[in-house]
């Protein structure tokens, strides 16, 4: 396949560009740590960081080190508005362009039709996902958080107190150093939201992912039909178009892309964070199908290591209601007719000596894989996805 080498840059940039971006964002995710890509993200966020502070000790002392660390916390870890503008940017400035270069063009009363209607959708569901309560706990409803999920006796335990709220954690609630507060079922303080995700707000949060991908989908389904129709008036008249091989298609493709600047940009910038959309989807639909949140992720990848190094232990309790093996003939699931139960209890020891305050009455046995610790919010894509939808109030 011929391709202009001006081109064959452009595009080279591109995925490259969305190679770096790809690595830093998602290289932490647990699944990803001990493959290049989590190298890189270490490197991209650790080593490289460390040389750049050496050099600005020996040149001012730190100075710009310590402003862009201020900026860096600002934008990271405080509450502000700048993720979600750059989102609102980036749509509504897609949608001028497509206004420009596109509208126009739309060759059916009925993409006339839907175009406004998924351009409204992400405006929607950001304000939603935004602006909808995660799940606060407060003392006067911490009493109902309690009883939303079951404790595991793995990652969630009864009996410890969030330092700063001054209550017993329910079980998979996690204090928010952002949002201050500590959240029902907390998946993660999600920056494109300003909010955190939890327990009654990650419907909205998957109708954002979903809303996002569509206009994203879309735009480009329709853009690229466009220029197909601009290849096909670029070409000399009479050429048979079955015979136009797949270099020329391309180079052609690629070159009206360039020239109709508006059609261009849109279908570019589809085609490239719809990618990244696709992925970040997918992944939390990964975690719905497998019953577990980011913030559990965490955790079960923590376990992993520690069984590795041989530091955990796990006894049966048997003065504990081992398993209801019900499922609730009606109404939404809540810690009480939670259908799966597990007598088990889990324990990490890293010295010798903390056996000691494991329960003398129970057998400890050491573990030895991943799989004898029972995921017990995992009770199906379907159930998961239902409690989702319909969470269940406190
Ligand atoms: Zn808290
Ligand atoms: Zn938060």
């Amino acid at each position: 396949m011929s391709l202009d080498p001006g081109l064959r840059d452009i595009l080279v940039a591109i995925l490259s560009l969305s190679f770096v971006v790809f690595v830093a964002l998602f290289g932490h995710v647990p699944a990803l740590r001990k493959t290049p890509i989590g190298w890189g993200h270490h490197f991209m966020w650790k080593t490289l960081p460390r040389w750049f502070t050496a050099v600005d000790m020996k040149l001012t002392g730190g100075t710009v080190v310590r402003t862009i660390k201020g900026l860096f916390n600002y934008v990271m870890y405080d509450k502000h508005p700048l993720i979600q503008l750059f989102y609102l940017g980036l749509v509504s400035g897609g949608l001028y362009l497509f206004w420009l270069g596109a509208w126009d063009r739309i060759w059916s009363p009925f993409h006339k039709i839907m175009v406004p209607i998924v351009a409204s959708l992400p405006y929607i569901t950001l304000y939603l996902a935004s602006y909808t309560d995660p799940g606060y706990i407060l003392p006067e409803n911490h009493r109902g958080a309690m009883k939303l999920y079951p404790f595991d006796y793995i990652n969630f335990k009864p009996g410890y107190h969030c330092s700063t709220c001054r209550f017993e954690k329910p079980a998979r609630s996690k204090h928010c150093p952002i949002c201050k507060h500590c959240i029902a079922k907390q998946d993660h303080h999600c920056v494109w939201i300003n909010n955190c995700v939890g327990h009654k707000n990650v419907k909205y949060f998957f109708a954002f992912l979903m809303s996002t991908n569509i206009i994203l989908f879309y735009g480009f389904y329709l853009t690229s039909i466009m220029i197909h129709q601009l290849v096909m008036e670029s070409l000399p008249l009479g050429t048979d178009v079955s015979k136009v091989g797949w270099g020329l298609y391309f180079n052609q493709f690629m070159l009206c892309l360039v020239l109709d600047v508006c059609l261009g940009i849109v279908c570019l910038l589809c085609m490239m964070t719809g990618l990244m959309s696709v992925g970040f989807s997918g992944y939390h639909f990964y975690l719905l199908w497998a019953g577990t949140t980011t913030n559990e992720t965490f955790k079960w990848s923590d376990w992993k290591e520690d069984i590795a190094a041989d530091e955990v232990w796990m006894a049966r309790d048997p003065a504990r209601n081992p398993f209801t093996g019900r499922w609730p003939s009606s109404g939404p699931l809540n810690a009480y007719n939670w259908p799966v139960q597990t007598d088990k209890l889990v324990y990490r020891i890293v010295n010798p000596e903390e056996m000691e305050y494991l329960d003398k009455h129970l057998v400890w046995n050491r573990v030895e894989s991943i799989h004898e610790l029972e995921n017990i919010y995992d009770i199906g894509f379907w159930k998961t996805l239902e409690s989702v939808v319909w969470d269940l109030k406190f």
